[in-house]
């Protein structure tokens, strides 16, 4: 019995998720009190693994297969589930990645359990674990116990923070999978490209956000100043980048990126569903609104009700003031 993480890497190289959910399996297994073997998939794994090792897991175990060169659903299902039946886990955590969404689900039903998908929380009472997931674009948080064995489970990004290494060296272990070309149905293509971005606002410890209150495009240069000063990144809502007025990898939210900074500033935005769904998940949130009612002030840790064009000018003064 144990938790299995499952890494994915792209050029050679761990993803950041996947040090996010090996964060979460460590979370589990410490709660649980299982053991925690970090899984990989591919060919030539060594570096990989080596790395992996350096992570306070119990073991490294490596899936190295010609056939798992380059990723399929059949070949990766049917690696996992040899593993999966001899090690006979608990709990079986993946990042919520698209390759993930793709194969897990084809998985969790060839041993008939459940997939507890895009998981933001983790609740130990005991060894007893509940996954926290949003339901309705995050207005509902629901706590799902799986009530079968192996509990399989992804995990979304930005959510747990990054695992460190302990340049703990644990073992690695070569697991034999059987897989003939015959197994393999579908063609693997290059892989899915994610739009370039040039800022990762998933790894931002503060982020300046603005919203519609900012009202035109060239008082963002308030914002910046803001945004300067505390050595933050600067983020929007939505329709501050449907307006062009910040690119679209700026933008919070559910069709944008979800971060977890340890202080969020939301300056004049309203606090729609589809924002708070991107940031909530921050340590400090400060919201600056001039309507007392407006929703942020719900997930808001410390509320200003007032005119930005007011109060950013005196923060951004204080600020100058206490650093010189
Ligand atoms: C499918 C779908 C996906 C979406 N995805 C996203 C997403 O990823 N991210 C996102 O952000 N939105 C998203 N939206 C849009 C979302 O529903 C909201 O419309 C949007 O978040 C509102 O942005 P806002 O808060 O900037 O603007 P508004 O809702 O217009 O709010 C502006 C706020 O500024 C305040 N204000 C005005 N003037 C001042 C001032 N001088 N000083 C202080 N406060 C002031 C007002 O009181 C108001 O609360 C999505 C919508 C849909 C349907």
């Amino acid at each position: 019995m144990s938790v299995l993480v499952v890494l994915e890497a792209r050029g050679g190289k761990l993803i950041r998720i996947s040090y996010e959910t090996l964060a979460a399996g460590l979370q589990v297994g410490q709660a649980a009190g299982l053991p925690v073997e970090a899984i990989l998939l591919g060919q030539s794994l060594q570096p990989l693994a080596a790395e992996a090792s350096g992570y306070s897991v119990d073991k490294v175990v490596t899936l190295d297969h010609p056939l798992l060169a380059d990723y399929t659903a059949e070949g990766y299902t049917l690696a996992l589930e040899q593993l999966i039946r001899d090690r006979r886990p608990e709990y079986v955590l993946f990042p919520h990645t698209y390759q993930v969404r793709d194969y897990a689900p084809k998985l969790s039903a060839r041993f008939r359990t459940s997939l507890v998908s895009d998981v933001v929380g983790i609740k130990a009472n005991g060894s007893a674990i509940t996954f926290v997931r949003q339901l309705f674009g995050g207005k509902l948080h629901a706590d799902m116990v799986g009530q079968e064995k192996p509990v399989f489970v992804s995990v979304q990004a930005s959510v747990f923070r990054a695992a460190e290494t302990s340049g703990a060296g644990s073992p690695i272990e070569a697991f034999a999978v059987a897989i003939e070309p015959g197994h393999i149905l579908s063609k693997p293509e290059a892989p899915f490209q994610q739009t370039q971005r040039s800022v990762d606002l998933g790894t931002a410890s503060m982020i300046v956000s603005v919203g519609r209150g900012i009202r035109e495009k060239d008082n963002l240069a308030l914002i910046e100043s803001l945004a300067q000063v505390l050595g933050a990144e600067l983020a929007a809502s939505r329709p501050i980048c449907d307006n062009g007025w910040l690119p679209m990898e700026r933008q919070v939210g559910s069709s944008g990126q979800t971060v977890s900074p340890k202080v969020y500033f939301a300056l004049g935005i309203s606090g729609a569903i589809q924002h708070l769904v991107g940031m909530k998940g921050s340590k400090t949130i400060v919201a600056i609104n001039k309507d007392e009612s407006a929703p942020i002030f719900e997930a808001a840790h410390y509320g200003i009700v007032g005119d930005l064009f007011e109060v950013v000018p005196a923060l951004i003064e204080e600020l100058r003031k206490a650093k010189s």
